[in-house]
């Protein structure tokens, strides 16, 4: 595989932003994909991937890229990043989410890419420019 294009990678390891080529490639994946996980043949029958897990289903709630967008940073220290604790990059996540709702063309998400446009962050804002977009295509 080409690790350089593994969305898992992209989303929690590569350094900078996910290069332009890549993002719509990418969907609307927050945190990995991990089908290779589901797909390999070593981990037939040794995990069920749609069993639940009490930890993540109280916490799931706050991870569409909507809620991941509107989230204050203390809410994220706080109860996301406990159960993920090596993915502490609070803007990343958010960068993440805004390539998220711009590739789902989720419209009523605008208002919150819009909110982004005045971040102090570069990053943010220039994926929240990519989103913006993507909003307005068809
Ligand atoms: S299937 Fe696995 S290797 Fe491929 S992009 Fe997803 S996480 Fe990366």
């Amino acid at each position: 595989m080409d690790w350089s294009r593994c969305i898992a990678y992209l989303t929690f390891h590569a350094p900078g932003l996910t290069p332009e080529p890549l993002r719509q490639p990418m969907g609307s994946w927050l945190y990995g994909c991990d089908v290779c996980q589901n797909v390999c043949p070593l981990n037939k029958g040794q995990w069920d991937p749609v069993s639940s897990e009490p930890y993540l289903d109280e916490i799931a709630q706050h991870l569409s890229p909507r809620s991941v967008l509107s989230m204050k940073e203390e809410f994220f220290h706080r109860v996301v990043y406990p159960q993920f604790f090596y993915h502490d990059d609070f803007v990343r996540w958010q960068v993440n989410a805004l390539r998220a709702v711009g590739n789902s063309r989720d419209q009523g998400a605008e208002p919150l890419v819009r909110k982004h446009f005045s971040s102090s962050d570069e990053r943010l804002r220039t994926m929240a420019a990519w989103a913006a977009e993507c909003l307005l295509q068809p």
